[in-house]
């Protein structure tokens, strides 16, 4: 019904304020001025998204509070709760931030109740500005590189835990958002089967198959059974239960901990997970931060299943077993992980025992220090503590994995990469899903990757040639000129550079 037949037939009180968010303005305005005196024009304030594509599930919407979100506000004390509220995303975590303080006018009324004099009036204080740690080019990159196909990239900076891309797909346009949407549309998404409002980068969790062998060695070495030149005799497959795991890059052949990283040796990992226990395993998964969030600023964090001895009493009612202990160790099973967890995770290799809470929030834009950002300083998440030579162990295994191994397609001409591939087996399909998982450059980690697509193949064939194309992408970029393409959102203001030099390189 439009506004003019809905005056018309008595639908509105005196009290009555009547909305509408097109750009029918023009027409409201001349139907309250020259026809009804009952109706009066307003403006609402309005997210305009422009060109925002690859950035959905990173920036969120606004839209109209949610009965527990304005509950949420009330509680805080705020007295005036604004038709449209943060929803998701940053736009959600950041809401009180980003909306500033709304204004008001004070009219003396008629008899009628219509506004005839203004008495007081106090103008709307914008909300902060905020620089996200985003980097613009390596997302579009990424989004491109998935293409059409399931799945997500998550690139960190591991100096720091800033988020340099985070990409999921499918996705869905943002700019549905402007202008309010309908129910029908919003059910298009929320109701899709492939799930596009799904951040499968931190709220997907898949089985992380091979790319686990970096933690089952970690739990090795932390449980003292850690012994890399110990060689594992392997006949082409590993038994667990009564199936056969094959090892599919390399036929029957003797192998220790580095040949085995290389070729993905599925009887080495299960052999060295035999010999940790379940309360040791547990122990490891715990201080690497699987199976619980990571308190990324972004709403719906997942946090995977590391499965322990009660896990695994509740849920197959038996006790736990050497098939468990040999699943774990070449992450199948019950074993769950987000792609964040697992760039976290070789973020902590590439830093040698240290990783960073991951954030996308850069910094603030202080208005009141001429336009110059504040910086959110990094904060430690998980620390491992292990020898030179372990570290050294474990990086040289993953380089060797990328220059030898099932890797060598994440190869980029005068750039080491580091990492490790996996083809998870799933319950979705007898495809496997694609990760490939690393850092670089290995000498000096400035990007640390999780490249995950959904029951698409080999870690190697699929998910590796993604992760070249983000880190070519970036660390190019970096070279050029640092953060030219950091997203900034609010104000429209340029931050003082001098806090923000690249360095030198
Ligand atoms: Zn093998």
């Amino acid at each position: 019904m439009d506004l003019e037949s809905a005056v018309e037939q008595g639908e509105f009180s005196d009290n009555d304020f009547c909305g509408s968010h097109s750009s029918a303005g023009d027409k409201n305005s001349r139907v309250g001025r020259r026809c009804f005196s009952r109706v009066g024009v307003q403006t609402l304030p309005m997210r305009s998204y422009g060109d925002t594509s690859f950035l959905e599930h990173i920036l969120g919407f606004v839209w109209v509070p949610t009965a527990s979100i304005e509950e949420e506000y009330k509680e805080e004390g705020m007295e005036f709760i604004p038709p449209y509220v943060g929803r998701d995303g940053i736009e959600r975590i950041y809401d009180r931030q980003l909306m500033g303080k709304p204004g008001s006018t004070t009219y003396t009324l008629d008899r009628k109740r219509r506004p005839l004099r203004v008495v007081m009036s106090e103008s709307p204080t914008p909300g902060e500005s905020l620089v996200l740690s985003i980097d613009m080019e390596t997302q579009r990159v990424a989004r491109e590189a998935l293409g059409d196909r399931k799945g997500a990239v998550v690139a960190l900076d591991p100096n720091t835990g800033e988020v340099l891309a985070m990409v999921s797909t499918p996705g869905y346009d943002l700019r549905i958002y402007e202008g309010g949407l309908t129910q029908t549309e919003f059910d298009s998404i929320n109701l899709n089967k492939n799930a596009p409002l799904l951040k499968r980068g931190m709220a997907g969790e898949y089985p992380p198959g091979s790319t686990f062998k970096i933690v089952t060695a970690m739990a090795a070495y932390q449980a003292g059974k850690f012994n890399p030149s110990a060689a594992v005799s392997c006949p082409g497959y590993l038994t667990v239960g009564n199936r056969r795991v094959k090892c599919e890059n390399h036929p029957a052949a003797t192998y220790g901990f580095h040949m085995a990283m290389t070729k993905s040796c599925n009887s080495f990992f299960g052999k060295m997970s035999q010999r940790i226990t379940a309360e040791e395993f547990k122990a490891t998964a715990d201080q690497l931060g699987f199976g619980v969030r990571s308190g990324i600023d972004l709403p719906g964090e997942r946090k995977g299943v590391f499965p322990d001895r009660d896990f695994i009493k509740k849920a197959h009612k038996r006790p736990y077993s050497a098939g468990d202990a040999n699943n774990i160790g070449i992450g199948q099973g019950d074993v769950l992980v987000t792609p964040l967890q697992m760039a976290l995770l070789v973020s902590m290799v590439a830093n040698e025992g240290v990783c960073y809470k991951p954030r996308v929030l850069r910094g603030v834009i202080e208005q009141s220090e001429g336009a110059k950002v504040q910086l959110t300083k990094p904060e430690e998440l998980h620390r491992f503590d292990a020898t030179e030579e372990f570290w050294r162990t474990m990086k040289s295994s993953l380089i060797n994995v990328v220059n030898a191994g099932t890797a060598r397609s994440s190869q980029i001409s005068g750039i080491q990469v580091a990492g490790k591939t996996g083809s998870a087996e799933n319950s979705q399909s007898r495809r496997t899903h694609a990760w490939f998982v690393g850092y670089a450059p290995a000498e000096k980690p400035k990007i640390a990757f999780a490249v995950l697509v959904e029951t698409a193949g080999h870690g190697g064939s699929v998910a590796a040639p993604i992760a070249k194309q983000v880190v070519s992408t970036y660390l190019r970029d970096r070279n050029q000129k640092v953060n030219s393409n950091a997203v900034k959102i609010g104000l429209s203001l340029e931050p003082d550079s001098s806090d923000d030099m690249p360095e030198s390189e």
